[in-house]
């Protein structure tokens, strides 16, 4: 087996998945891009994800003053792998527009670590963010969709890809400002399959939370279906 395996080695030696560099271990990633990566390792507010940074309630499992002053809140959990800056953007961006549909694997590991916590509490049912259907057929595929599967394999949960429609076309976020943005994703999002979401406890998936306009609206539709609870897990964040 050792040395089918050496053979397999020498064919096809490791790669590190962002740059391409060869491995002596295969360990997914070359030390200079682990070390690129701003992973989000302080404490956190669970409800929002935001980190603490200085004010650390020294727990590591707090609420922020803003959502602590909410009454009522959308997600019981936000959790992101790492900080959304110039590396990850451009990784983001390949995933997302160039076909690098081989990084889904390696960034739903870094949010099923990243959101250990959800999955400790408990989940029903992973849910991608889902794009309006000529995107999909335009772009082939959904990012977040293959960040979802990952993630159904590693946590062995339940994957519902068409539980959630994004029913009106809508301009790319990133063309709009920070308060276009809130209105160009309100009411677009529909629950197809209630039966999917109601009284589940699902988990929201996206690839990335800047604004937080499209997850805090696609969360909205999802809680009309009435869920038992609902958490989100995106790959990168802005901070
Ligand atoms: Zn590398
Ligand atoms: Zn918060």
């Amino acid at each position: 087996m050792n040395i089918f395996k050496d053979i397999v080695n020498l064919l096809l030696p490791p790669r590190c998945a962002v740059c391409g560099k060869v491995l002596d271990i295969d360990k997914g990633l070359c030390d200079e891009c682990i070390a690129e990566f701003d992973f989000i390792k302080d404490a956190v507010c669970y409800r929002c994800g935001r980190p603490f940074g200085n004010l650390s309630d020294g727990r590591g499992h707090g609420v922020c003053a803003s959502c602590l002053h909410r009454k009522r809140y959308l997600f019981r959990f936000s959790r992101s792998a790492f900080g959304y800056d110039e590396f990850s953007k451009k990784l983001i961006l390949d995933f997302k527009f160039h076909d690098r549909t081989d990084l889904a694997s390696l960034l739903a590991k870094m949010m099923y670590v990243a959101g250990s916590d959800i999955f400790a509490a408990g989940i029903d049912v992973i849910v991608p963010v889902p794009l309006h259907y000529t995107r999909l057929l335009k772009r082939r595929y959904n990012q977040s969709a293959l960040l979802a599967r990952e993630l159904g394999r590693l946590s062995g949960v339940k994957v519902c890809c068409d539980a959630v429609a994004k029913i009106k076309m809508t301009r790319p976020q990133a063309e709009c400002s920070g308060a276009e943005r809130l209105n160009n994703v309100k009411d677009v999002f529909a629950v197809k399959r209630p039966e999917e979401i109601t009284g589940k406890r699902v988990l929201l998936i996206d690839d990335v939370l800047t604004t937080g306009a499209t997850l805090t609206e696609c969360g909205k539709a999802v809680r009309r279906a009435r869920p038992k609870s609902l958490d989100n897990l995106t790959a990168a964040r802005a901070l």
